[in-house]
């Protein structure tokens, strides 16, 4: 009368143990290569971040709007040059000013962040396709085609 049990579902017991290996094998290798990129800006991103580009000459006016920080309306404080009023300066989203070759090189070589704040420089950790909607916004491993 075994015969009976055998139509009974029964289910191996690596069963549930060989869906979570894969599933941390999913989430190691989004770590993987979530270290591999170095957490910089693409000239791209830093040009389509919408970041405000502005003459040193006019640093006072904004200073005095409060959409640039007081204390970095003198010099840059990636070179530390005095500002000459014909330079481009960028304004990050934190509103410190920087030279815009000094910082856009600081983006792109060194960390995406405010050299002098450590705010965030350009958001682009979204997703992968940039042109992802808010909706998209969550971090799902992809099954991995096999
Ligand atoms: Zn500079
Ligand atoms: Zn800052």
């Amino acid at each position: 009368m075994d015969s009976y049990f055998r139509l009974l579902p029964t289910r191996s017991p690596n069963y549930h143990r060989r869906n979570l290996d894969s599933f941390e094998a999913l989430w190691e290798l989004a770590e993987l290569l979530g270290q591999v990129k170095p957490p910089t800006a693409s000239k791209e991103e830093i040009d389509k971040s919408g970041l405000e580009v502005i003459k040193a000459n006019s640093l006072e006016e904004y200073a005095k709007d409060g959409r640039v920080a007081t204390n970095c309306v003198d010099r840059c404080l990636i070179c530390l040059d005095d500002y000459v009023p014909d330079d481009d300066l960028r304004v990050l989203s934190c509103k410190h000013a920087f030279h815009q070759g000094c910082v856009d090189k600081w983006l792109q070589t060194g960390r995406n962040n405010c050299p002098a704040c450590r705010t965030k420089g350009v958001d682009n950790e979204t997703s992968p396709s940039t042109e992802a909607s808010a909706s998209n916004s969550t971090l799902t491993p992809q099954p991995a085609a096999a």
